[in-house]
C-alpha cells in the first residue's frame, strides 16, 4: 500500500529511481519538517495516522531536463495528508507540472 503510493507520488520521473530517493536522509529531514509544521496531522481531516507528505506541484527543470529531487521543494509546496485523503486527492486531481 505504501509502496504503490510512493510510485504514484513520484511518477513524473521516468528517468531515475525516484523510489530510492524516498529513503534519502534529505527527504526524511524535509518530510519531518513538514510533518512538524502541520502538527503531525492531516491538513484536511486531522487524522494523525498513516501520514504522508504530498507535493502540490512538480517542478521540471528544463535546463537540466529532469525533475527536482523531492527535498528540493519549498515548504509551501508540501502538505501533510493522511493516506486516504492523499489517495483521494490523487485520484481527483492531477498534480500540475511546472516547467522552470
Ligand atoms: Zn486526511
Ligand atoms: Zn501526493
Amino acid at each position: 500500500m505504501g509502496q504503490s503510493h510512493q510510485d504514484q507520488e513520484f511518477a513524473p520521473n521516468k528517468h531515475g529511481s525516484y523510489g530510492a530517493l524516498l529513503f534519502d536522509k534529505r527527504w526524511k529531514d524535509k518530510r519531518s519538517i513538514i510533518l512538524t509544521r502541520d502538527l503531525n496531522q492531516c491538513v484536511i481531516c486531522g487524522l494523525t495516522d498513516n501520514l504522508q507528505v504530498h507535493h502540490r506541484q512538480y517542478h521540471y527543470l528544463t535546463a537540466l531536463k529532469k525533475f527536482k529531487a523531492p527535498w528540493q521543494y519549498s515548504d509551501k509546496t508540501l502538505i501533510t495528508l493522511c493516506n486516504s485523503c492523499h489517495q483521494r486527492g490523487h485520484s481527483k486531481f492531477k498534480v500540475p507540472i511546472i516547467k522552470i
